[in-house]
């Protein structure tokens, strides 16, 4: 799976993916992640991309020119136009049913804007899609789109070592996942669960089960509604909602 970053600052982007996980990933060959200079494709220059808002009003807005110039020649270079995901707190709000759905796709382009953001134009000409990662302000798209890189990356085959370990992680089936342990067995006072030491996989199951239904029920209700629950399984919620 390809990975393209349209920015103003491809040290940041490649500083941060290209460690751990994700920069093993793209020594492996399973994923690759270009930062494009949105710059480079400046006519002034100063190598300026940016300018005051028609109407006035605080902060600078990026020009058009630059933004499509920059995914022309990035389409052209690679033969399609693939999907672009501009980064923006006015976005659906990013999670893992999006990351799985955009996990399908060979290539993404990430759009990140800055300063007071992206002129309209530009946005009409190249987005296909407007993502957000939260009801919050950053100062730019490169957070959010390392963050989302990372989330899909990690669901192309083979970027993890145990690919399982996606599938029973939190959020997957609309639920948190359960407590996690390891050695020692007691520290300070605190014992590990005895069912985990039993050795007894179908109790560890259903243990590692009621605790991700606990622990959604305490903290995250609302993801509840569609978890995909067992008859037996919402009898056990239900005990729950009565304590
Ligand atoms: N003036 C814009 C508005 O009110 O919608 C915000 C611009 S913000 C300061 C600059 C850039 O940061 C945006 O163009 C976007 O790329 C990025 N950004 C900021 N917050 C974000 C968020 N929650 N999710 C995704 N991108 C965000």
């Amino acid at each position: 799976m390809n990975f393209y970053i349209m920015t103003l600052f491809p040290e940041m982007v490649m500083g941060g993916l290209s460690t751990s996980i994700t920069g093993r990933a793209m020594e492996k060959g399973l994923i690759s992640i270009e930062a494009v200079n949105i710059r480079d494709y400046s006519m002034e220059k100063h190598r300026h991309v940016d300018d005051a808002p028609y109407g006035g009003g605080a902060g600078m807005v990026m020009q058009p020119g630059p933004v499509c110039d920059c995914y022309d020649a990035l389409s052209a270079r690679i033969g399609k136009r693939p999907r672009v995901l501009y980064m923006t707190p006015q976005g659906r709000v990013f999670n893992q049913t999006i990351a799985g759905e955009l996990a399908a796709e060979e290539d993404l382009v990430f759009l990140c804007g800055h300063y007071e953001g992206i002129d309209e134009r530009a946005l009409e000409e190249i987005v296909t899609d407007s993502l957000s990662i939260g009801d919050y302000v950053l100062t730019g798209g490169e957070l959010p789109a390392m963050v989302m890189i990372d989330c899909i990356a990690r669901l192309v085959p083979g970027v993890l070592n145990n690919d399982a370990s996606a599938e029973i992680e939190s959020f997957y089936d609309n639920l948190l996942e359960y407590p996690q342990y390891t050695r020692p067995e007691v520290y300070r006072g605190r014992q590990v669960p005895e069912v985990l030491l039993s050795g007894h996989h179908k109790n560890i199951e259903k243990w590692r089960r009621e605790q991700s239904i606990k622990r959604t029920y305490e903290r995250r209700p609302d993801l509840l509604e569609k978890a995909g629950l067992s008859k037996k399984e919402k009898e056990y919620l239900a005990q729950l909602k009565r304590l």
